[in-house]
């Protein structure tokens, strides 16, 4: 009987040795693997285990200059442990010291709840001068008998940070923004859809800060309504709207994206581009038939918005909601709202959040940009 957390070995049905693990009773994941080598989930582990992680990214990002996901848990081998880097400016601060990096953590397993200590020595020692917050504030924990927890844990949380993506600049509240401050998984996403915005009206619903809007109207978009329930994302994307210049050009709506789109309908409006990145509507296998009627609903609105020739970028975070059920729930939305789709883009999140075999949860994000004709 180990200890809830405590390291165990994994052994096959032939008693031979998988790897070691960290333990919890209380979860449905009773032990979740952290190395195929006998060892410690000791601070050398950690260091070790999160500069592979970084190592990996150099591929495609720098770290030194980019916000980006550092450690995306099972994917990098570290089960529960999420870990983004915002490298951006403290507004307000003065010029010569406002620059630097801050992390944002998520700890979702009891075993890395308990080894916190071990993480942030690892954490401090690859960036020694980063504040550092803690985000466990997901419902996640309480699978694991955890409760939520939201603080700095080292260092100072930044009076405004501002960061910037794909040549924009966008500010990130660490502390109260959702998840971990800033939606990095949708990066090159937001990129993707901006290249067919020029001249068009877009709407982007589940707009949060503002990420795709203002990817859009960088990308010459005439005009962007920018949708969402949540009145401080709808402030944040009106300040990042401001920030970069655009501050006429986008407009905010508080409402529920539902009821949105079918005021849009009443009145007969129309858009050229529109964005559709709701929260995931099924987060377990069970849900995945009333997500199904949520996501065919908001898709086959959005479709009778679009002009003739009108494109729909159209995202599900759904791991449960696989790539095959998303085609054919935008097939039936396409059916019914009497228009073909061409299939331009099938995309999934950005690479700081690897997909891994064995792991299918981290095949989560699609994003499809269709045209309607
Ligand atoms: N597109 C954003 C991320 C969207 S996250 C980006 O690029 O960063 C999902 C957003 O949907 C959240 O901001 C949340 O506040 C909003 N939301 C959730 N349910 C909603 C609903 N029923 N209607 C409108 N917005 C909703």
């Amino acid at each position: 009987m180990p200890e809830p957390g405590a390291e165990v070995e994994v052994l096959d049905a032939r008693k031979l040795p998988i790897g070691v693990a960290l333990y919890n009773p209380a979860s449905r994941i009773r032990a979740r693997i952290y190395s195929r080598a006998f060892r410690s989930a000791d601070s050398a582990f950690f260091r070790e285990a999160i500069a592979r992680a970084i190592a990996w990214r150099r591929r495609f990002f720098d770290p030194d200059a980019q916000s980006l996901r550092l450690v995306f848990g099972e994917a990098d081998g570290i089960p529960g442990l999420i870990v983004d880097s915002f490298v951006g400016q403290a507004e307000g601060a003065s010029s010569s010291r406002a620059g630097g990096r801050w992390l944002s953590a998520q700890f979702l397993s009891l075993g890395m709840d308990m080894r916190k200590a071990e993480i942030l020595s690892a954490l401090s020692e690859l960036f020694p001068s980063s504040g550092i917050a803690e985000r466990s504030d997901s419902p996640v924990r309480a699978h694991e008998g955890l409760s939520e927890a939201v603080g700095l844990l080292a260092g100072e949380a930044p009076e405004g940070l501002v960061i910037r993506e794909n040549g924009l600049s966008f500010a990130v509240d660490l502390i109260g923004g959702q998840k971990t401050g800033w939606f990095l998984d949708q990066r090159a996403n937001r990129a993707a859809s901006a290249r067919y915005a020029s001249g068009r009206r877009v709407l982007d619903v589940f707009c949060n800060a503002g990420g795709f809007g203002i990817a859009c109207l960088a990308a010459g978009a005439t005009e962007v309504v920018a949708v969402d329930s949540s009145v401080p994302a709808l402030k944040a994307a009106a300040t990042n709207a401001e920030r970069n210049g655009f501050a006429s050009k986008l407009r905010t709506e508080e409402a529920n994206a539902f009821d949105y789109l079918r005021l849009m309908e009443r009145s007969k409006e129309r858009f050229g581009l529109i964005i559709l990145d709701p929260p995931a509507f099924a987060k377990n296998h069970a849900a995945v038939e009333a997500a199904h009627r949520g996501y065919k609903d908001l898709n086959l609105r959005a479709l009778k918005l679009l002009e003739p020739g009108g494109i729909l970028v159209t995202c599900s975070c759904s791991h449960w909601f696989g790539q095959e059920r998303f085609t054919a729930m935008l097939e039936e939305a396409a059916r019914d709202a009497g228009r073909r789709l061409r299939y331009v883009e099938e995309r999934a999140q950005d690479l700081d959040h690897p997909i891994v075999s064995g792991y299918g949860e981290s095949r989560y994000l699609k994003c499809m940009i269709v045209e309607a004709g």
